[in-house]
């Protein structure tokens, strides 16, 4: 069952081939064989998925079922979810069980699906390696000396295990797309505004989005449909109309226009990415796309005003954690202050302090014109080249990340090469479009992600590209040996 498509699954269960109930039993047993190895859980709710498995089995026979029903999946623990731990990674909540669903959570109730559990993820969501959280890293089934990538990891590796039939993420700086590449998966990070952020633990507010993991592109069409759309609780929720975002799937390339952004193939890009990403650009031609050149000339400022923006945005939502409302609280406070500094202190980790120290500083009388106030400046232009770029072309194609995944412990103490390897996703958030990662070959063995990146709203584009991508090829359908 679990090296099925979700497509492939729901098929099978409107033919009564199983039941919703026996197919999240197999996930569980997968859960059960693998996790402890893979750590992509923090939390699995075996009596819940089996009680709503249950409900779909009827729902399913009286014939009143939703567009997901019975698909068994997994939500990143940044999304709230009423009666089950939401730990955002992090020891602060380790103890925080939320009052009610993020937006997200219910829509995709709603739509049917079965919740497994909750994934692992960096601490807050800040981190590209999953080593940030306060669960322990997350090992990538391809290589389990290696990272899944992050901050979405424990999403990617659960659904690269085949431990889940889709999985949630978010994605600020590269978070859905960056795992799904150096895991082997599908993942969608839509345009800003096109998911609710209702219930979903703030990182960095005008660069947080959800969305999705898959094993292909109909799975993440069929799972972003019924998450995305105008949600009264988020104001900066679009109201622009959701499509069924596999209407347009089968739709032929022809005539499509393909923009290869010089820069992301500069400064000596890693050839055993390069080289399968071009391929995958033959291959759209060979589909009657046709590619052509295009400049983003300031792609390379992009992961600097990142690390000014997203700081400093995540500065302002973390001081809500103060050891009085929420989560952790630390013993016997001598004093208000004492309350606010041991708790903070103590709830934590390091990489997320280091975000909290340089956002407050790049905020503080003084210093904003220097780095806040540029940092939106160079941001405005980044959105300009991406402007530029979709006036002439309908799609970006290119590399999702500059290595494939990095061993566990290489680089964890060098923030700075950390940061970098975000440099082809974050550009992307800073401009608010809608971006994809989908496998397209291998490097020594490990996945190798194709980036896709659209004008805002475009996600059925993003969608029918990678969907025909994947009718002519089948690196989407290689599952890690050992979880075939
Ligand atoms: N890796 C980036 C960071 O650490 C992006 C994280 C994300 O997208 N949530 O901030």
């Amino acid at each position: 069952m679990h090296t099925n498509t979700l497509a492939g699954m729901l098929a099978d269960l409107s033919a009564s081939r199983y039941s919703c109930r026996e197919l999240t039993q197999s996930f569980l047993e997968r859960i059960a064989k693998y996790d402890a190895n893979l750590n992509s859980f923090i939390t699995v709710d075996e009596a819940g998925a089996l009680v709503q498995a249950e409900e779909q089995d009827l729902l399913r026979a009286k014939g009143s079922h939703g567009p997901l029903s019975g698909i068994p999946i997994a939500h990143k623990d940044i999304f709230c979810t009423k009666g089950l731990k939401t730990s955002c990674g992090s020891k602060m909540l380790d103890n925080f069980v939320a009052p009610y669903d993020a937006t997200v959570v219910s829509r995709l109730a709603s739509a049917g699906a079965v919740v497994l559990g909750k994934t692992n993820m960096d601490e807050f969501a800040m981190g590209s390696s999953n080593e940030n959280s306060f669960y322990g890293p997350v090992k990538n089934p391809w290589d389990e000396t290696r990272v899944p990538g992050g901050s979405s990891g424990g999403s990617a590796a659960a659904m690269a295990a085949r431990m889940c039939a889709a999985a949630t993420g978010t994605d600020t700086g590269g978070s859905i797309r960056q795992p799904a590449a150096l895991s082997g998966v599908t993942g969608i990070k839509p345009t800003y505004g096109r998911v609710s952020r209702f219930g979903m633990i703030a990182f960095a507010s005008s660069l947080d989005q959800g969305g999705c993991f898959a094993a292909d592109a109909r799975g993440a069409a069929l799972m972003l449909s019924a998450m995305s759309g105008f949600d009264p609780l988020d104001s900066t929720s679009s109201e622009t109309q959701v499509p069924d975002y596999t209407e347009s799937l089968g739709e032929r390339l022809e005539g499509l226009k393909i923009g290869i952004p010089t820069q992301f193939f500069e400064d000596g890009l890693d050839e055993r990415i390069a080289t399968p990403v071009r391929q995958a650009a033959k291959e759209l031609e060979s589909q009657g796309a046709y590619c052509v050149e295009v400049a983003l000339p300031h792609l390379s400022l992009s992961v600097p005003t990142y690390y000014v923006v997203a700081p400093a945005e995540a500065s302002s939502n973390l001081s809500r954690f103060d050891g009085v409302r929420f989560g952790h609280r630390c013993d016997d406070p001598k004093n208000l202050n004492d309350l606010y500094c041991r708790s903070r202190g103590e709830g934590f980790g390091v990489e997320v302090k280091r975000r909290i120290m340089t956002g407050t500083y790049a905020l503080s009388a003084g210093y904003y014109d220097a780095y806040y106030l540029k940092a939106q400046k160079t941001r405005q232009l980044i959105s300009q080249d991406f402007e530029n770029a979709f006036s002439d072309v309908d799609v970006l194609l290119g590399p999702t990340t500059p290595t494939p995944a990095f061993k566990i412990g290489e680089i964890v103490d060098d923030p700075v090469t950390m940061y970098l390897n975000d440099i082809f996703t974050i550009a992307v958030n800073l401009a608010g479009l809608p971006g994809m990662s989908i496998p397209c070959g291998f490097a020594d063995g490990l996945p190798v992600g194709m980036q896709l990146i659209g004008n805002y709203f475009s996600e059925a584009t993003l969608l029918r590209v990678a969907h025909q991508f994947q009718l002519a090829t089948d690196w989407h359908q290689k599952i890690a040996p050992g979880y075939a």
